[in-house]
């Protein structure tokens, strides 16, 4: 990746071989395979055969989850919050788990939309509950810093199966519980206001 990054501070005008930019491709190699390395986990090493059984049917709810990813567009940082909800069928997840699953999913060039039903579906695959919902708040690079849209730079994205997708009342328990600070309509459609320019 070096000689690459080299290549391209020259490209954008600069001097590769000045002292402050002399370990800068091994720097951006070594940040960029750490914001990438999501790719070579696996959601069963994640998690670690922690899922357990349980006699207990109340909804789960782990939010404020903090993450950092990449759109995929722009190679431009998106970062937020991230809420999880679900409601066990017969198993939970080890609560630690759910934010490791979040970055790793994180930890790759994504796009939000993608990312919130990767971890809402994982969910689903793994435990089969009787609903999970993901919704993700983030703050897009790509579009504050280039100037776009600078209004709609926050997005929001929303993955609601099973209960949540059919019972409104579900899935406005959990909207009030994580009190989002934008203002969410209550459908179960996805959302997203995302520009891609
Ligand atoms: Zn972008």
């Amino acid at each position: 990746m070096q000689p690459l990054l080299r290549q391209l501070l020259a490209e954008l005008g600069e001097d590769p071989g000045r002292e402050g930019l002399l370990n800068t491709p091994k720097r951006v190699e070594k940040a960029l395979k750490f914001l990438t390395s999501g790719y070579s986990m696996d959601v069963d090493e994640v998690l670690n055969d922690a899922l357990f059984t349980v006699d207990y049917s109340e909804m789960v709810i782990v939010k404020d989850i903090d993450f950092y990813s990449l759109c995929e567009h722009h190679l431009l940082p998106f970062f937020g919050k991230c809420h999880v909800a679900y409601i066990p069928r017969t198993k939970v997840i080890g609560l630690s788990k759910i934010p490791r699953l979040v970055d790793m999913f994180s930890r790759r060039l994504q796009i939000q939309e993608r990312l919130t039903s990767q971890i809402a579906d994982t969910i689903r695959e793994k435990i089969n509950p009787l609903g999970v919902a993901v919704v993700m708040e983030a703050t897009h690079l790509c579009m504050s810093m280039r100037g776009v849209e600078k209004q709609n730079s926050f997005c929001v994205t929303s993955s609601m199966l099973g209960a949540f997708r059919d019972n409104a009342r579900t899935r406005m328990e959990f909207l009030e519980l994580i009190k989002l600070r934008t203002a969410l309509r209550a459908s179960s459609e996805p959302m997203a206001v995302c520009a891609d320019d």
